[in-house]
């Protein structure tokens, strides 16, 4: 199948995709593959009114056939995973197993979201005053504004958007200006659900392309209740002020700098494994990819030599092919940071193992690289930053307090996981004095979270929560209700009020 022919079966006019202002280019050999015509300020202006509009309406369908929707909708994607996944890795660059892995995402929390439209649940509270009962009514919240980054082009916007829709509310989607395309395709593929089921309003879902001025657009306005936005921390300290300038309601899934502390006790065969994955996998350009290796100093050294042999059988190359593992970085300058960061990781002390350019004379405007493991004599300054690209940084310690406390002392705080066989200390990196994170793990790596649980992260990295658990009830807003059935006025707090 021809890319003409993956866009049309994904429900887009490849010839309306060749005229467009924004060119966009396949990270697998740099060559432009569509034109896609970009939004404007008005043209936001109206899919956030017709959104506004839409709420009117969605808010008043009951949540369990607001789900119906979703679950039409999960459907089409497993009838399109195939397609769609190609489409993510060509637009993209990650291996085609995590294309489709990234659809198979969007289908499981589908299929969460169903579930959840029968258990959209409120309390019951007792009241201190007779004849009284208070209860929580969990209401739809308004249109969603949602950012997202290149990196996930269609499984954050998922996480946000299924939840979105049973909880009653439309979605303004403004992906990155990396990946028009896969979020086009997302959007045609609502659009079949929409009409299979009938009767769902215009404008509930919409997707604006363009870049940091939409977003900007988009924070600001007061329709949106709600902005979700995923990617870089500047990017979530602008949105942040935006939102908070209205007194809005921002979601922030913001960089990752995450690590892994491995104990004497760690099954090493073990960890070798998860480190080549949770490194690697997507070219090091998750933000849950793990950056930093804490090692304790007397398995260091068996550890390291195991992870280079490894890493020097890495296969690099296109993400098409089935037995790649690492396909190429987003583009040149991805390329250029990684190569600044082992530049000052060597000023710092660094020696840095990999890290070179690939295959530059057969793909000259594709950017493939040899991950890199970077042994450092102290956690400085290019460590605590996040590098969007397969960079590894390993330390040592002495102490478990160390260990943690290394772990603990940058400034995001998304995942972690330490490989240990001591009870006592799973638990305590489980516990309060522990890690920071908002995911934190056992005997696994840091990536790859299942949709089941919140997922987000500490301090830069937003404190914003999406996906499983009760991440819903950022979606909609909580009114706490009062019912006096008998025929007096107590107030509460014992106050008296002598009527006049
Ligand atoms: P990015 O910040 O460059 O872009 C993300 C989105 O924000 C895009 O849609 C972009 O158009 C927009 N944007 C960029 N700068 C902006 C600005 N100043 N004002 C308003 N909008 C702006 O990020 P990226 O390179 O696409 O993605 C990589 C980053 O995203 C990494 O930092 C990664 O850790 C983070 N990320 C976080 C999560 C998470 O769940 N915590 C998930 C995926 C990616």
């Amino acid at each position: 199948m021809n890319n003409d022919e993956l866009l049309a079966a994904l429900g887009l006019d490849p010839a309306r995709l060749r005229v467009g202002d924004l060119a966009v280019r396949s990270p697998i050999d740099g060559a432009e593959i569509a034109r896609v015509a970009t939004d404007d300020a008005r043209g936001l202006d109206s899919k956030i009114a017709r959104a506004a509009a839409a709420f009117a309406a969605w808010r008043t369908v009951p949540a369990p056939r607001r789900g119906e929707l979703i679950r039409l909708f999960s459907e089409t994607l497993r009838r399109n995973k195939a397609a769609l996944g190609r489409l993510v890795t060509i637009e993209n660059g990650k291996i085609l197993q995590e294309g489709l892995g990234e659809v198979q995402e969007m289908i499981d929390i589908c299929d969460f979201a169903v579930g959840l439209s029968r258990q959209l649940y409120g309390l019951t509270i007792a009241s201190e005053r007779p004849g009284h009962r208070m209860m929580e009514t969990w209401h739809p919240l308004g249109p969603i504004g949602v950012i997202s980054a290149f990196n996930f082009p269609v499984a954050v916007w998922s996480w946000n958007f299924a939840i979105a829709i049973v909880c009653g509310d439309p979605v303004v989607w403004k992906p990155s200006e990396k990946t028009p395309l896969t979020a086009l395709a997302c959007q045609a593929l609502f659009e079949r659900a929409v009409h299979e089921f009938g009767g769902a309003p215009d404008g509930l879902s919409s997707v604006a392309i363009g870049g940091g001025s939409l977003d900007a657009a988009l924070a600001a306005d007061r329709r949106l209740p709600l902005v979700s936005a995923t990617g870089s921390v500047p990017m979530g300290r602008a949105v942040a002020q935006a939102v908070a300038a209205r007194l809005g309601r921002a979601l922030l899934e913001l960089g990752g700098n995450n690590a892994m502390i491995i104990a004497p006790s760690a099954d090493l065969d073990l960890a070798v494994r998860a480190i080549l994955y949770a490194v690697v996998g997507t070219a090091g350009q998750r933000c849950t990819t793990l950056r930093r290796l804490i090692v304790h100093e007397d398995v260091r050294d068996a550890l390291r030599r195991r992870l280079v042999a490894a890493y020097a059988s890495i296969p690099i190359g296109s993400p098409l092919d089935p037995g790649t593992l690492v396909g190429p970085l987003i583009d040149a300058r991805a390329f250029e940071a990684m190569a600044a960061a082992l530049a000052r990781a060597r000023r710092d002390g660094g020696t840095v193992h990999g890290g070179e350019r690939v295959a530059a004379a057969r793909h000259p405007d594709a950017y493939y690289v040899r991950p890199a493991i970077v042994e450092m004599p102290a956690q400085t300054s290019i460590v605590a930053d996040e590098t969007f690209a397969p960079i590894l940084y390993v330390l040592g310690y002495r102490t478990l307090d160390a260990a943690i406390g290394l772990q603990n002392a940058v400034p995001q705080g998304l995942a972690s996981s330490i490989f240990t066989n001591d009870l006592r200390e799973a638990e305590t990196f489980l516990s309060a004095v522990g890690s920071d994170c908002g995911i934190a793990n056992v005997n696994i790596g840091p990536s790859g979270a299942e949709i089941g649980g919140a997922f987000g992260g500490e301090k830069e990295t937003g404190g914003g929560r999406e996906s499983g658990s009760d991440s819903w009830k950022a979606y909609m807003r909580r009114a706490t209700n009062t019912i006096n059935y008998s025929r007096d006025l107590p107030l509460a707090q014992g106050i008296v009020f002598p009527a006049g």
